[in-house]
C-alpha cells in the first residue's frame, strides 16, 4: 500500500493538492474511517492528503446571527465539550458525546463522520433537525452552501463532489421555543454504532402543549439520512402526548426501508423505529415550559 503523504497547511494548499491529485488523492481528516478502509483495500489512493495541521479548519465559532460555524477538521471530542455548544445547541453536545469511545471522539472529526456517510452514525440526524448548511469550496475556489436535507444523497454517498473540500458547518439558531432531544439505540455495548438514533426539535404554541413545529432526523434505520416531512406535519396541532404522537406517526411511515445488518433486521427495525421516534418527542416535549 503506497501512497504519498502531503501535509498541508492552508485551504488553498489542500486545494491545490487536490486538484494535482485528482481521484488518486484522499483527504485525510481524523483518519478513522480511511485507515479502515485503506486497510481493507476498498481505498488505495495515491496520496493522502493530511489536512490535520489547517487551522482556519478546525474549532468552533459564533456567527453573526448567533448561531455557529464548526470547521470541517473539528474533532468529535471538541463539539462534545465546548461551552458554546452546550449553550447554544445542546441536543449536538450530547450526540458528540455518545459517538463511540473517547479514543475515537479525540481523532474523528465532524466533516470526516457526515462525509463518510455510514447510516449507523449519530451526528447526522442531528444536524438535520438543526438545519444545518454544510459548506464546500471546490479546486476551482468556488463555494457553495447544501443544506442538510440535501448532502445526504444515498448509502455512503453525499453531494459533496470529488473537487470539493468541506470546510465548515454552519447552524442558525433555532426558533424561539424550540426544544431538542436525542435518542440512540444498540444492542451490543453502549459504544457500538447505533441501529438507531433519532433527533428531533419541538415547539409548542401559546397552550404549551399544542405542537406548533416538530422536526424529526432519523439516523441508523435507512441506507439515507433523513427528515420525516409527513409525520413532521401530521404532528402539527397535535398534543404533545403519547396517544396523539403515536396517532400521528402510525399514518405516516409507511415509506420507511429499513435495513438488514448485523445489528438488526429490517423488521425490527421497522417495529421500533415509532417507539423510539415518540418517546424523543416527549423527551423534547417535557423540556418546553
Ligand atoms: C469502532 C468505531 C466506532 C464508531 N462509532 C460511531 C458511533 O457510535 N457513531 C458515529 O456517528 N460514528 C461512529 N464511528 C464513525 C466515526 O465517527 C467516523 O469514522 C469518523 O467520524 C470519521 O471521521 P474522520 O475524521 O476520521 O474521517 P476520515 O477517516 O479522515 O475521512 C472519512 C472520509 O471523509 C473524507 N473527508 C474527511 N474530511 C473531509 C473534508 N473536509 N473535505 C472532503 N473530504 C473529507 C475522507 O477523504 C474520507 O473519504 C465509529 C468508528 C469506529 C471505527
Amino acid at each position: 500500500m503506497a501512497f504519498e503523504y502531503v501535509p498541508v497547511k492552508t485551504v488553498e494548499d489542500a486545494l491545490a493538492a487536490m486538484k494535482k491529485w485528482g481521484d488518486e488523492g484522499k483527504i485525510y481528516a481524523g483518519g478513522v474511517a480511511l485507515s479502515i478502509l485503506m486497510k481493507s483495500n476498498v481505498f488505495q489512493p495515491g496520496a493522502l492528503i493530511d489536512i490535520s495541521g489547517v487551522e482556519e479548519l478546525s474549532g468552533i465559532e459564533e456567527t453573526g446571527t448567533g448561531g455557529v460555524r464548526i470547521g470541517a477538521r473539528t474533532p468529535h471530542r471538541e463539539i462534545e465539550t465546548s461551552p458554546l455548544i452546550a449553550g447554544r445547541f445542546p441536543l449536538l453536545a450530547e450526540v458528540f458525546h455518545n459517538v463511540a469511545t473517547i479514543r475515537i471522539r479525540n481523532a474523528g472529526t465532524i466533516g470526516g463522520n457526515i462525509i463518510f456517510a455510514e447510516p449507523a452514525s449519530d451526528p447526522p440526524a442531528a444536524l438535520l433537525v438543526l438545519e444545518a448548511r454544510m459548506i464546500a469550496r471546490n479546486t476551482g475556489g468556488a463555494e457553495r452552501a447544501i443544506p442538510a436535507s440535501e448532502f445526504w444523497t444515498d448509502y455512503y454517498e453525499t453531494a459533496l463532489e470529488e473537487d470539493e473540500l468541506l470546510t465548515a458547518i454552519e447552524i442558525d439558531p433555532l426558533p424561539e421555543g424550540m426544544r431538542t432531544a436525542y435518542t440512540r439505540f444498540t444492542t451490543r455495548s453502549k459504544e457500538d454504532k447505533p441501529l438507531i438514533s433519532i433527533s428531533v426539535a419541538v415547539a409548542a404554541g401559546d397552550d404549551g402543549k399544542t405542537c406548533r413545529e416538530a422536526r424529526i432526523g432519523l439516523g441508523g434505520v435507512e441506507a439515507v439520512f433523513r427528515r420525516l416531512r409527513a409525520a413532521e406535519e401530521a404532528l402539527q396541532g397535535k398534543e404533545l402526548a403519547r396517544e396523539a404522537i403515536d396517532e400521528a406517526l402510525a399514518g405516516t411511515l409507511g415509506d420507511l426501508e429499513p435495513l438488514t445488518d448485523i445489528r438488526a433486521s429490517d423488521s425490527y427495525r421497522r417495529q421500533v423505529t415509532p417507539v423510539f421516534i415518540r418517546r424523543t418527542i416527549e423527551k423534547a416535549a417535557r423540556l418546553i415550559g
